[in-house]
């Protein structure tokens, strides 16, 4: 028996029905591309692939929602919808409009809670006395970039900041009833097998509840585009990625809700590696890997 609760299952176990996300967006930017950190973004990171499929220029966050819930309610059959703010970095920009945004879209009809993503360095004690609150009215995931724990390869990736701050994250949204999501990468550049080991573990430490990995993609217009290109970087091999999450699997200690297997970035944005391209037949590898950690 493994540790691995699929979101779609754990969705539907606690809220007895069919749950899908719905993303919105407000036009926050990133303290990593706008000057604050650095201009350059996180070096695998082209920011247009994050814009959800029903936005429209004009439209409000609910008429984002309302919008999105209609084409998600034919498409999956669900029932019940969960509000995400997938925008840059989500806690980052005027914090008034965000709260009222957020406070706005939990009340549209159908939506059973809200998810923000967001950067750990981006979250202030205002915010953090927001998520308090918020997570006593509704049920309330944060997405936190962590991507790697080895520090060198968050320099090289320019995430601009360190993993302490990362773990001081989790440690104060632990203290409230959240749940805690890490976005990570597998095939980095620098980190090893026993990083990913360590990564693996580091959740159980940190008390986190969910997880989102991305295979790392090399996408049109970033930085590790040129590096690809200058053969800087060459992207794992597709069995080389394979045991990469084998051995992440393999070593979580605790339960822990998979939200992504693989990265959602367009087919159109993707140059590297060949095998990435083909989104359906990787999950479908991944997917049978990670079907023996399966918690019962
Ligand atoms: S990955 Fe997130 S933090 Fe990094 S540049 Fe993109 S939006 Fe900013």
């Amino acid at each position: 028996m493994g540790n691995i609760i699929y979101l779609s299952d754990f969705l539907k176990n606690r809220f007895g029905r069919r749950v899908h996300k719905v993303s919105f967006r407000l036009n926050n930017t990133c303290p990593n591309r706008d000057g604050k950190i650095s201009s350059g973004g996180c070096i695998f990171c082209n920011g247009q692939e994050l814009v959800p499929f029903s936005y429209k220029k004009g439209m409000s966050p609910c008429e984002q929602i309302k919008s999105g819930i209609e084409i998600v309610r034919r498409k999956y059959k669900a029932e019940k919808f969960i509000a995400y703010l997938q925008d840059n970095t989500g806690t980052y920009g005027d914090e008034e409009n965000i709260m009222d945004a957020v406070r706005e879209v939990i009340k549209v009809d159908g939506v059973a809670g809200v998810s923000i993503g967001t950067r750990a360095d981006c979250i202030s004690d205002r915010f953090y006395r927001f998520f308090e609150e918020l997570s006593k009215e509704t049920f309330l995931m944060v997405e936190i970039g962590v991507q790697s724990i080895n520090e060198k390869t968050l320099n090289i990736i320019n995430r601009g900041h360190d993993v302490r701050v990362v773990e001081e994250t989790f440690k104060r949204l632990s203290r409230f009833d959240i749940h805690t999501v890490a976005h990570i990468i597998l095939g980095l550049m620098n980190d090893t097998e026993d990083d990913i080991r360590r990564l693996s573990l580091w959740m159980g430490d940190n008390m986190i509840s969910g997880v989102k990995i991305h295979n790392i993609v090399v996408l049109k217009d970033t930085p590790l585009q040129n590096m690809y290109l200058s053969g800087e970087f060459v992207p794992p091999s597709e069995e080389s990625l394979l045991r990469l999450y084998e051995v992440f699997f393999r070593n979580l200690k605790n339960r822990i809700v998979v939200h992504r297997l693989t990265t959602d970035a367009g087919r159109r944005f993707i140059v590297a590696p060949d095998y990435a391209a083909d989104k359906s037949r990787l999950l479908s590898e991944i997917r049978n890997l990670a079907g023996k950690y399966i918690s019962q």
